[in-house]
């Protein structure tokens, strides 16, 4: 599986300067697969043998979500793209090697269009113009894409036009939405959205089950390498049909939905009410009726089990970056289950957790990072644990 990229795919990033968001971008693929096996045994190597990282055959345009962002320079043209790293000023990308080919276009297409419709990007000093960002979302097995438009206001002018205009051109794209976001603040979406054509929503298939996109959606932005990294999770569980599983940190439920086939019954936990909604109606969707969901927070939902004496066999956790907090760590080593699977995506709060569990009843059996973010320096890892 792991790649052996040749130097052809690494033409250089003509805005790797600019944008910043690339760090291993003077690395070749294989130099950065190497960096990132490295850094992980440096800071995981004494808890086990760890795997070599798991690359992807090609690297490149892997990310099916891509926002854009809309600026007007001062000789009045209108850029898209990322912002210039520690600026508010855009850099005009074209193409981004890790953004999905047909969601840029989609936005460079948007861009030529605006002066047509006398659309302006909105200026966050002056307060004047429209256009904040676009979003585009496409389901990498169903083909199916969505676009948001993001407004500081709900006057899009000609939004029906430009709607039917886009649907002309791309008709691969099957929802359009209005997204208005007035507020000063480094959040994307804002709160109100009016779907200007089809369902609101994408689609998307993963180890075999499908999944709702909503513009808001937590949907992990690699689908080739998560359905490895899912898999790698589930069987590292080592489940049975008696299992009862927790799947903490479970977002929209798909570690939990796609765990859930192979084992007696699962609990998601998750904070966000939105995700937890998703969850619910992705359960529904894919027929499968031995999941729940709950919504709060993690370390409350373990602190609470254990208080009643619960039990699980298996928990896999997916925290966030700043890993998982004492009152979780310390819940689940008395709820005692006897495997855990901790999918991580930062190294360093992995191996601070991973201390812990250690010195409290557990070892570490397996250690596999998974490349789901190439060029960057992000790193996502499975490690399994078994009760001593
Ligand atoms: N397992 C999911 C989501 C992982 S992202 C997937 O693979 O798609 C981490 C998730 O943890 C997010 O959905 C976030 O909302 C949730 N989260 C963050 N802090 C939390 C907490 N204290 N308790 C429960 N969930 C939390």
């Amino acid at each position: 599986m792991n790649a052996k990229n040749t130097k052809k795919e690494q033409a250089p990033c003509p805005y790797a300067k600019k944008c910043g968001g690339c760090q291993l971008m003077n690395m070749t693929y294989p130099e950065q697969l190497s960096w990132k096996t490295a850094r992980c045994i440096k800071l995981l190597g004494r808890f086990c043998h760890v795997e070599e990282i798991t690359g992807m055959e090609n690297p490149s345009h892997y990310r099916n979500k891509v926002q854009a962002a809309f600026q007007l320079t001062r000789s009045g043209k209108i850029v898209s793209g990322v912002y210039q790293s520690g600026t508010h000023n855009v850099v005009n990308v074209n193409s981004c090697l890790t953004e999905d080919r047909k969601a840029d276009e989609i936005t460079v297409y948007i861009r030529s269009i605006l002066p047509e419709y006398k659309i302006l990007p909105y200026n966050e000093d002056s307060k004047a113009g429209f256009l904040r960002h676009v979003l585009v979302r496409r389901g990498f097995s169903s083909g199916e894409i969505m676009v948001v438009f993001v407004g500081a206001n709900s006057r899009f002018p000609m939004k029906n036009r430009i709607t039917d205009a886009l649907v002309e051109r791309f008709p691969e794209i099957t929802t359009v939405v209005f997204n208005i976001n007035p507020r000063k603040t480094s959040m994307v979406l804002g709160e109100r959205s009016e779907v200007l054509y089809g369902k609101g929503y994408i689609e998307d298939t993963l180890c075999g089950c499908a999944f709702r996109i909503s513009p808001s959606s937590f949907y992990q932005i690699n689908p080739v390498q998560t359905e490895i990294l899912y898999n790698t999770a589930i069987e590292f569980a080592r489940l049975d049909k008696n299992s009862a599983v927790i799947d903490a940190y479970c977002g929209t439920g798909t570690i939990g939905i796609a765990a859930a086939k192979h084992a007696g019954s699962v609990t998601g936990v998750e904070l966000n009410g939105d995700a937890v909604k998703d969850a619910v109606f992705n359960a529904k969707r894919n027929k499968i009726d031995n999941i729940a969901f709950v919504k709060s927070d993690a370390g409350e939902f373990m602190l609470e089990a254990a208080r009643q004496g619960e039990t699980a066999d298996v928990v896999f956790m997916d925290p966030p970056r700043a890993g998982s907090d004492r009152k979780f760590l310390s819940s689940l080593v008395t709820l005692a289950p006897k495997t855990v699977v901790y999918i991580s995506c930062n190294p360093e709060t992995l191996a601070r957790d991973l201390t812990f569990l250690v010195k409290n009843g557990y070892k570490a059996g397996k250690i596999q990072p998974v490349d789901m973010f190439p060029f960057t320096n992000h790193i996502e890892t499975v490690v399994s644990l078994f009760k001593v």
